[in-house]
């Protein structure tokens, strides 16, 4: 049976980072705090309680002599101030994209734009660029923009998974709305090129696991792409999920993982069918091999 692995399947640049930011700052005599979760899938969460860390939803926990870590969304301004408040060490993992994206709000209003962030105002990131602007404006549908009022001027931003589509509908509608128009489109591709080779590898075998926390947008978007494409995908947390029928006259198997899925969580998705395999349990021919990246 043979296994193909999306290229970019897994942690996307920004998340690396700040999950290798999180485990460096484990290493630390005081209490490692994270302030919301780090990312979204479960198991990678245990992993790092187990090592020690302790997630938060607010500072309150905070003092001086422990360290508290900025995920990958970023924060506003005020929260920032709060922890620093506290005396707790900072580790900022926010992604150098996001906070391109603050900075462009920033800029926005201090040119004399009203701002519009264009995105989901409940998701950390788009709280945390909205607290950078005084009179942040945020819509997250088209009928959201179709009713903003005409305008002399509006600078615009979007969240970094925002869907293209919806970001191209919403800039043409503003065209007809907004005399001086001046945006930015901060969409961070790690989103677009996960989604382009999900479709991809699911036109080109037989089975599609895509594999990643239920409770994580990204993955269960790619789930759907690749649903589209071949109905015989699934959406797993890990390799438990797994159903030996699955493979009834399989010979290719894909594999793709959200943006918050570590590698040893694909790692052990590979390892068990390989099991499977081996144990006579499903079946299949030759070897397996991996296709657009090494194991
Ligand atoms: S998706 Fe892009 S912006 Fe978001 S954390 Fe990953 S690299 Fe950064």
């Amino acid at each position: 049976m043979e296994i193909k692995i999306a290229k970019s399947a897994g942690f996307c640049w920004g998340v690396k980072r700040a999950v290798k930011m999180a485990v460096n700052s484990l290493n630390f005599e005081g209490k490692t705090y994270c302030l919301g979760e780090l990312i979204h899938n479960r198991r990678e969460i245990e992993r790092l309680k187990a090592l020690g860390m302790e997630f938060i939803d607010n500072v309150s926990s905070l003092k001086k002599g422990s360290r508290v870590i900025i995920r990958s969304h970023g924060v506003s301004p005020k929260v920032l101030s709060e922890i620093k408040e506290t005396g707790a060490e900072v580790v900022d993992a926010t992604c150098p994209f996001v906070k391109d994206v603050q900075q462009k709000a920033v800029k926005l209003e201090k040119e004399g734009y009203p701002v519009l962030i264009l995105g989901n105002p409940r998701h950390p990131e788009i709280i945390g660029i909205a607290g950078h602007v005084k009179e942040p404006i945020i819509a997250n549908s088209i009928e959201e923009v179709l009713s903003l009022p005409k305008m002399a001027s509006l600078g615009v931003v979007c969240q970094t998974t925002l869907n293209i589509n919806f970001f191209k509908e919403a800039v043409s509608i503003l065209l007809d709305k907004v005399k001086e128009l001046k945006v930015y489109n901060t969409i961070c591709n790690a989103t677009s090129v996960r989604q382009k080779e999900a479709r991809e590898l699911a036109g080109s075998v037989d089975l599609m696991l895509i594999v990643g926390g239920k409770n994580s947008s990204n993955t269960t978007k790619l789930y759907q792409i690749s649903k589209r494409v071949n109905p015989n995908s699934y959406h797993i947390e890990s390799k438990d999920e797994i159903e030996p029928e699955w493979f009834k006259g399989v010979e290719k198997v894909g594999i793709t993982a959200g943006a918050s899925t570590p590698q040893w969580v694909i790692d052990e998705v590979v390892d068990y069918i390989r099991t499977l395999e081996k144990g006579g349990v499903i079946s299949g021919r030759g070897v397996c091999q991996t296709a657009g990246r090494e194991l």
